[in-house]
């Protein structure tokens, strides 16, 4: 086994009496210092695929601000994989310095390719692939947002037997493995919810392919708008819950999970006496870059 991660605690969190609801937050934030907890588990039996088959070499994609990006580049570096990151845009290669993202990356030893939006819609052809072996030679290649089987096989590990007695599991969803981990993993009598960080009705279909269980819902008005779109209400939400409860969240993703359960909570969605449990799947490394795009229009930043 390549790296063994320690399960995470559950975090009270405190509401108004009134609501009647027991909410924690799992705080997979802090299974690694630099590295957002879901995309390090998604890692975790992938690099233990690249390492058997004798490959050196992780090849990924991403755009400029990418959780996952930053986790291939760590854990490359880490575990002694050369890492090569395709960023979506190729306006980028000389921001390198500028993105915080990239800048870490870099520093994790990672080769850059940027390429135009249009060419990155293509990416996952056998075409552009070949293209990329003709360019880099062998490679292991872990998909954009670090979701297949093994990278589900990797989030089942996230819920415990101590988490049994939870109703209810909710959490952020990108491209769906996660959530598909916790579905795998859940107990009948749980119901897993969704909440996508973006716009896109791909998604059920998506999680449908890796799950075998039913108990699971997406929840679809928490997205504002669409992938990294932010408004004040949302960085005030995010400010507010540093405050009160300590805990930072990101705004791409928990910041919009934690939101849209506080809403469900609100419009009594979960009966009285309910737990949740949501988890905090980390990304707190975007939020150095997601600032300096709020500066740079005169918005409220995330403290
Ligand atoms: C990538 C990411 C997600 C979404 O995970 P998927 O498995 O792609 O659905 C959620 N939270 C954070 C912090 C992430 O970085």
């Amino acid at each position: 086994m390549i790296f063994n991660l320690q399960h995470s605690i559950n975090q009270h969190i405190e509401l108004p009496d009134s609501s009647g609801i027991d909410l924690y937050l799992k705080r997979e934030d802090h299974i690694h210092p630099f590295i957002s907890g879901n995309k390090y588990r998604k890692l975790k039996y992938n690099l233990e695929a690249a390492k058997a088959a004798n490959n050196d070499t992780l090849l990924s994609f991403g755009g400029a601000f990418s959780n996952h990006i930053a986790a291939v580049a760590f854990a490359g570096h880490q575990f002694g994989f050369k890492t090569i990151g395709l960023i979506r845009g190729d306006e980028l290669f000389d921001k390198i310095y500028t993105n915080p993202t990239l800048k870490f990356a870099q520093d994790c030893g990672m080769q850059f390719k940027f390429i135009s939006r249009s060419a990155y819609r293509e990416k996952h052809t056998d075409e552009f692939i070949d293209s990329l072996k003709a360019e880099f030679g062998t490679f292991y290649l872990v998909p954009e947002g670090g979701t297949n089987d093994l990278a589900v096989k990797g989030c089942e590990e996230i819920l415990t037997t101590t988490d049994k007695g939870f109703d209810y599991v909710c959490c952020a969803v990108g491209t769906g493995g996660t959530i598909s981990g916790l579905i795998n993993s859940a107990q009948q009598h749980q119901k897993i919810l969704g909440f996508p960080a973006l716009k896109g009705d791909f998604l059920s279909h998506n999680i449908s392919k890796f799950v075998n269980q039913k108990n699971w819902e997406l929840i679809t008005d928490f997205h504002f708008g669409g992938y990294a779109k932010v408004n004040e209400e949302l960085i005030d939400f995010i400010n507010a819950f540093k405050k009160t409860q300590n805990i930072p969240l990101d705004p791409v993703y928990t910041g919009k999970l934690m939101f849209g359960v506080y809403k469900l909570i609100e419009r009594g969605f979960f009966k009285k006496g309910s737990k949740i449990l949501a988890i905090h799947t980390g990304g707190l490394q975007g939020i150095t870059g997601m600032n300096a795009r709020l500066k740079q229009k005169g918005l409220a930043i995330i403290e």
